[in-house]
């Protein structure tokens, strides 16, 4: 390598290819254009996009200027501005969210035409309410929802019905109301010059097709295209994206469809995957390894998905599709809870106890299915002293933010954006040297939020001002969380957390309604909802905890709740994990295995939300074993209380067994395995707490399936 080359911006140009397996070096290096990459959770695509774009700058084939980066998320768009800037490319690339590029480049597209830049609604509801039906009117961000969707796909309002009836959509209103309210909101919008931020996406695609002269200057600024989470990409992002792509195949995208959690919203999977038929001279690498997660995590992501493959299918080998690279950790745990509060509370409990020497409150994540179920979270934390960050906010409305907003308005227009920012970041060095150190200044951090922010919009807008900065911000954090720093716990949704890592994961809630979501009803929507928490599992490194309640409180009413049926899976191959036990009861699984803790990531770690309790073990005092069934003394072999089976039993749990199994479209062993059912058959228990005394049951399958199992039983000992 020549010197002059290895010292490109100051980096050794061994850097961009350090700590890169054979697949992912061969992934930076390829000349293959477009390059899709296809990989599995944690395998290393973004290491692999970030490392391509420094090693292209440094071989001289990209300029730093003319590269963007587009992701889905501010969140996702400040991480990799992170890594970009860990290795040594700092400001020079530009990296945003599809909306908020296309807002820069309409922006100065409107200056230069002397056009007066038409006002943004940041909420559809608003503009939907006096349009949509009285009776409608607790619905309207459904309603809303549901345009985005069209929008998304680039329905207009007379392709609705059939494109919705062809997805099988289910708006809250009849498709042709729907189609009319579609209508009506888009003519309100024009008539009062307003533009909503799907039309952003929409007239920038359309810019770039009719106006050769805009097109040219687009494609001049941005050379090199990168899109990581393609997987999520919508149609009308598509477009875009070949708009700034023109007749140049300089992209490379990355994605997992293994991960696709999007199409509800309008995402096309497909187009990660039909790429390279689009582009002849596309090249394709696929990576193998999993550099983030345990094995025993993967194992229980696998289990997930395997469970919803086809029925009939062969257990999956338990450390499955993706090989880890990581050390043993501690076995999964499953734990439930007697209610949604007592679950926060137990959740608040544990990330104190894994908070401790080497390992910070930013290593713990707390996911959840909805937003709503983080407010729970916040007060349990909150009343326990953890400091905690959610993931969702109105950043704009912070005092703190408006004030600096609006001083930066007063002082100008004679300065210029540059000069208003210097002010702001020197107001914070005097606040930060006033201010006590406890890393929860969040004034601080807010207003340092805005200075980050400012300075991405900068690198977005050849030429930043003050007004575009405001109306850049509306559009972006808007609808995005806050971006603050500090050691914090990060409270999240599924969603949210898509693309990030943490070394202790707790998911939150896995109820029945919830995941998968009450409205997931049609087969791909289900299938989404198990990919979505595939999403939330491959985010842990080291610990994973799963947790659920037996009841929750919406409002005024509070419900009993099932497990959801995933957690089957769950539970299963954690049993298997932790040698056959009852992993999530009793004694710790995370106990049996000789891990490598979260601060060998980071030490030894012991962790475990507890004795899982389902609704049959709660009149158990915790901790006490179950009461042992006669033919389950200790040192049984399940084969040896097989034979003991009672065969009339035992078949009519086999009957039942493969009408559950044809019911979920799973294979039986799923429901049960033939050993498990043998044990229930000898063992003949009369209650939940001797059903939780059978090999193979934890309290996921008693809360699912124990009272039929107890009636089955009971039926059968009444007809004997
Ligand atoms: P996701 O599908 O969740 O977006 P990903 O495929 O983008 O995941 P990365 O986030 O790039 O994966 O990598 C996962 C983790 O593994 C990161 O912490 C990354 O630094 C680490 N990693 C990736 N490749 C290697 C490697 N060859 N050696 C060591 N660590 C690696
Ligand atoms: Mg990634």
């Amino acid at each position: 390598m020549s010197q002059r080359l290895s010292t490109v911006r100051g980096v050794n140009i061994e850097h961009a290819l350090d700590g890169l397996n054979p697949a992912q070096r061969a992934a930076v290096v390829t000349e293959a254009s477009p390059l899709c990459l296809l990989a599995g959770a944690g395998s290393g695509k973004t290491r692999v996009l970030t490392r391509r774009i420094v090693w292209r700058i440094q071989q001289g084939s990209a300029l730093a200027p003319h590269v963007l980066v587009l992701t889905f998320t501010r969140k996702a768009a400040s991480e990799l501005r992170g890594r970009l800037a860990a290795l040594g490319v700092r400001d020079q690339v530009a990296a945003g969210t599809f909306h908020s590029v296309a807002l820069a480049q309409l922006r100065r597209r409107w200056a230069d035409r002397t056009e007066r830049a038409p006002t943004l609604i940041d909420r559809k509801v608003a503009l939907l309410a006096p349009l949509a039906p009285r009776s409608r009117r607790s619905e309207l961000s459904d309603l809303a929802g549901e345009i985005e969707w069209a929008k998304a796909r680039m329905v207009s309002p007379e392709g609705y019905v059939a494109a919705a009836s062809g997805a099988a959509r289910r708006p809250p209103l009849e498709l042709s109301d729907m189609a009319r309210l579609y209508q009506r909101y888009e003519e309100e919008k024009r008539r009062r010059g307003l533009v909503d931020f799907d039309d952003l996406l929409a007239h920038c695609a359309q810019a770039l097709e009719e106006d050769p002269g805009f097109a040219a200057s687009q494609r001049w600024r941005f050379r090199h295209l990168f899109v990581d989470e393609f997987q999520d990409v919508n149609p009308v992002q598509f477009r875009l994206l070949q708009g700034w792509l023109g007749d140049r195949l300089d992209l490379c995208v990355v994605g997992d469809p293994r991960q696709a959690i999007y199409s509800w919203n309008g995402a096309e999977p497909s187009l990660l995957r039909g790429l390279a038929a689009r582009y002849p001279t596309a090249g394709v690498v696929r990576l193998e390894d999993n550099y983030r997660s345990s094995p025993q995590v993967l194992a229980v992501a696998d289990a997930v998905m395997v469970q919803g493959g086809r029925a009939g299918r062969p257990p999956a080998p338990l450390r499955g599709r993706l090989r880890s690279n990581r050390p043993d950790g501690p076995v999964p745990t499953l734990a439930g809870a007697a209610t949604d509060v007592a679950e926060a509370r137990a959740i608040a409990r544990r990330l104190r106890l894994a908070h401790r020497p080497g390992v910070a409150w930013s290593h713990l994540a707390v996911l959840t299915r909805t937003n709503a179920q983080l407010v729970l979270l916040e007060e349990a934390l909150g009343a326990a002293e953890i400091p905690y960050r959610v993931g969702r906010g109105a950043f704009l409305e912070r005092p703190e933010v408006r004030d600096a907003l609006a001083d930066l308005r007063e002082g100008q227009p004679g300065r210029g954006l540059a000069a208003g920012l210097a002010d702001l970041q020197e107001a914070l060095r005097t606040s930060a040297g006033q201010r006590s150190d406890n890393g929860a200044d969040e004034r601080g951090l807010h207003l340092e939020a805005l200075v980050r922010l400012a300075r991405e919009y900068s690198a977005l807008d050849a030429w930043p001002t003050v007004d575009g900065l405001l109306a850049w911000l509306a559009a972006t954090v808007g609808r995005e969380p806050a971006e603050q720093q500090g050691d914090a716990v990060e409270l999240t949704t599924f969603h949210r957390a898509k693309g990030l890592e943490w070394p202790v994961v707790f998911v939150a809630g896995l109820e029945q309604g919830l995941v998968p979501i009450g409205h997931a009803v049609t087969p791909s929507a289900e299938a989404e909802e198990r990919r979505l928490f595939y999403v939330a599992v491959t985010r842990a490194q080291v610990e994973l905890h799963c947790s659920w309640a037996e009841r929750r409180t919406f409002g005024t009413r509070t419900l009993r709740r099932r497990p959801s049926p995933y957690l089957v899976a769950v539970e299963a191959a954690c049993r298997v994990l932790s040698g056959g036990g009852h992993p999530a009861d009793g004694e710790s699984p995370g106990d049996s295995a000789q891990p490598v803790g979260v601060a060998g990531l980071i030490s030894r770690t012991r962790t475990n939300l507890g004795a899982a309790r389902g609704p049959a073990a709660r009149h158990r005092p915790k901790g006490a074993p179950a009461k042992p069934s006669p033919a389950m003394a200790p040192g049984r072999p399940a084969a040896a209380i097989a034979a003991q089976a009672d065969e009339e039993a035992l078949c009519a749990l086999r009957t039942w067994r493969a009408a559950a199994a044809r019911a979920s479209g799973v294979p039986a062993y799923v429901i049960f395995h033939d050993s498990t059912l043998a044990a229930v058959a000898a063992a003949r228990p009369t209650s939940p707490d001797e059903l939780l005394a059978v090999p193979g049951l934890g309290p996921v399958k008693v809360a699912r399936y124990g009272d039929t199992l107890l009636d089955l039983l009971q039926t059968h000992r009444a007809s004997a």
